[in-house]
């Protein structure tokens, strides 16, 4: 609603002029997947997918006002050594295999290379990442409801609050307690590796190492998705490690970029200094929009599923926001100096 308003408040002026107010040389949308014509149960009761038409016109929108910028231009363009038009880097998180099949032809098409972030435990369809299962498992109870005996015995393992429903309770489950869902699939008679087989929701090292002709980089995105907040300190560092290593291994490139999964909101500085100083990553990404920080390992992206209104307003809005966080002292990420270890 407020970013709605700020691209309608914003609408005299052209896209270009409050682009160079706001000092912005380099837009980063973020995506996950895009919808082509089939059914994606694993991500559809989590957030809106874009469908297809809708990438594209979000393409030929980013096109109108920026130039296509690839993963090893990126510094250039956010130190302003190019002239010129500014430049839009496209990344898509988790490593799913629409990236393939539905937005990589209009990528190739429209001449812009993009950024891939893969969690080491899910390429290749070996596991499925806890909340794509949790969102199976409701897709899974809407066709095929479960008896009350059964429900009942679902919402016990869940550890479901007093009046929560059994979507809410499967959607609900955290990371630590991600195992609460396999027992639930067991008991609901969902069997998850069959729907891997079947869905092939990730890519594969050999779809992703072909991708890489046709302008698409790699990174990591953690071994199996936790929330960073929610973890210790060694666990955050060794999933960012361990995932690194799986790229630089597997795809043969001395560089990593990671994506925080989810939000680095709440990540500690202890961790961006650790990461820089034992060279774990070269560059680390967040989700927190046009912002910046005293690390210049560090650059944030825009969420664009989940969104109202087209990539014009969010292009408006966007910008409009990094001119008022600057204006009002929000523009830098203020984070904890050390982790606050869970109990
Ligand atoms: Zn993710």
């Amino acid at each position: 609603m407020r970013e709605q308003w700020l691209a309608r408040a914003s609408a005299p002026l052209p896209v270009s002029w409050l682009v160079r107010l706001s000092r912005e040389r380099l837009y980063r949308p973020m995506y996950h997947t895009v919808r082509g014509d089939e059914p994606l149960p694993h991500v559809e009761h989590l957030y809106p997918t874009l469908p297809r038409t809708r990438f594209e016109r979000d393409l030929d929108a980013l096109l109108r006002h920026f130039d296509p910028v690839a993963l090893d231009d990126v510094p250039d363009w956010l130190e302003g050594r190019r002239g010129g038009r500014p430049g839009f880097f496209l990344t898509f998180d988790d490593g799913l295999r629409e990236v393939l099949d539905v937005a990589l032809p209009l990528l190739r098409a429209k001449g812009v290379p993009a950024t891939v972030f893969v969690n080491s435990a899910f390429v290749d369809n070996r596991a499925l990442f806890f909340r794509y299962l949790a969102s199976v498992l409701v897709d899974h109870v809407a066709h095929q409801p479960p008896n009350t005996v059964t429900e009942q015995a679902v919402m016990s393992c869940l550890g479901s609050a007093p009046g929560v429903d059994l979507r809410q309770a499967l959607l609900g489950v955290p990371y630590a307690q991600r195992s609460s869902l396999d027992r639930a699939a067991e008991l609901l008679g969902f069997d998850t590796s069959a729907f891997l087989d079947r869905q092939r929701p990730y890519l594969s090292v050999e779809q992703l190492k072909q991708m890489r002709a046709d302008g698409i980089s790699i990174g990591a995105h953690s071994i199996d998705h936790p929330l960073y907040r929610d973890i210790t300190l060694d666990e955050q560092l060794r999933q960012t490690q361990e995932s690194c290593a799986f790229v630089r291994a597997t795809f043969g490139q001395s560089a990593c970029t990671f994506a925080f999964p989810f939000s680095d909101v709440g990540v500690s500085s202890t961790f961006v200094e650790r990461v820089a100083e034992e060279r774990i990553a070269d560059r680390l990404f967040g989700g927190q929009g046009f912002r910046s920080e005293g690390s210049e390992l560090m650059i944030q992206r825009h969420a664009i599923e989940g969104r109202a209104g087209e990539m014009e307003g969010l292009i408006r809005a966007d910008h409009v926001l990094a001119l008022l966080r600057r204006g009002l002292g929000k523009y830098r990420v203020s984070r904890p100096n050390a982790t606050v270890e869970p109990c």
